[in-house]
């Protein structure tokens, strides 16, 4: 079971001017073959499919833990995607390459890639084999990186950047634990023989602060009492920057979602959106609820 949080692991701006065209460029990160649907679904199945889960549980502990995390970058995705359509124009969505985010959407993310495509299950791997299954982890979290930095050098929206800077920090973990867990296993050490991708990531404003909070060596478990044995897999040193590799519990408390108002000109979330307020309002008052609406005590 997954427990769901409702805050982001990044923090992103608040919307801004926006980017339809961006916004399409984005949703390669999530639907595309290496984007966040796809990390999150090919370890879930492969999570799903241990065999020998109790005699291997080191290596399923890792598995299964990163792709409770993957939920959490689709919201961070998901976020931005929403936030760089907020204020756009539904005509200029329409003309901009990405019709569907109006059309289907009301001015939010889908789960298509930047060329319209939707995600689709064939993008799963999960043969069962161990060593099968961390090899193409590890060039997965490799394409998922590569397409981040390629989504950052083509996209200036700050919600883009703050999103991409976040998962190309949080992708490179993701990188080093399936190649640990591979040497581990079998002795190959992938970060030698296929050093990439060559990602400066000191030289990223946006990636620059997760490095100073360690986030590059740091293994987040999202459980208290699972996926403990997660250790015995992620230690060591990290292969670029060589620092100790740590695991930690709780992840960090992460962000609030960016404020997104109303669009009416899709009718999102209604023709007439002061009315539902109206009405979850009176819900809220009845159910006792005072001022303070969704946000958690300070
Ligand atoms: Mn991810
Ligand atoms: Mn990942």
């Amino acid at each position: 079971m997954i427990l769901r949080i409702d805050r982001l692991g990044a923090e992103l701006p608040p919307p801004s001017d926006p980017d339809p065209e961006g916004a399409n460029a984005v949703q390669e990160l999530m639907g595309g073959r290496f984007g966040e649907m796809s990390t999150l679904m090919n370890y879930t199945f492969q999570s799903l499919n241990f065999r020998g889960r109790q005699s291997v549980r080191p290596f399923y502990d890792l598995v299964a833990n990163i792709a409770a995390k993957e939920y959490g970058h689709i919201g961070a995705g998901g976020a931005a995607i929403t936030s760089m359509l907020t204020g756009a124009d539904a005509r200029e969505i329409v003309a901009s390459g990405a019709p569907a985010h109006a059309l289907k959407a009301g001015k939010g993310v889908l789960p298509i890639d930047s060329g319209g495509a939707p995600w689709t299950g064939d993008y799963v791997f999960s043969s069962g084999d161990l060593g099968e299954n961390l090899t193409h982890n590890f060039f997965l979290e490799t394409g998922a990186r590569n397409g981040k930095l390629k989504v950052y050098e083509t996209v200036d929206h700050p919600a883009a950047r703050a999103l991409t800077g976040y998962l190309i920090v949080r992708g490179g973990v993701h990188q080093v634990a399936y190649a640990r867990a591979l040497e581990l296993l079998t002795g190959a050490d992938l970060t030698k023989t296929f050093p990439m991708p060559r990602i400066p990531t000191d030289k990223i404003p946006e990636c620059r602060p997760h490095l100073e909070r360690g986030s590059h060596l740091t293994l987040y478990r999202f459980t208290p009492d699972d996926y403990k044995e997660v250790v015995a897999v992620f230690k060591g040193t990290h292969p670029e920057t060589g620092g100790e590799l740590r695991v930690e519990h709780p992840a960090p408390e992460g962000f609030p979602w960016p404020e997104e108002p109303a669009e009416k000109d899709v009718f999102a979330p209604d023709y007439a959106p002061g009315e539902i307020a109206e009405i979850a309002e009176k819900l809220r008052r009845d159910a006792g609820f005072k001022d303070d609406v969704g946000r958690r005590a300070a």
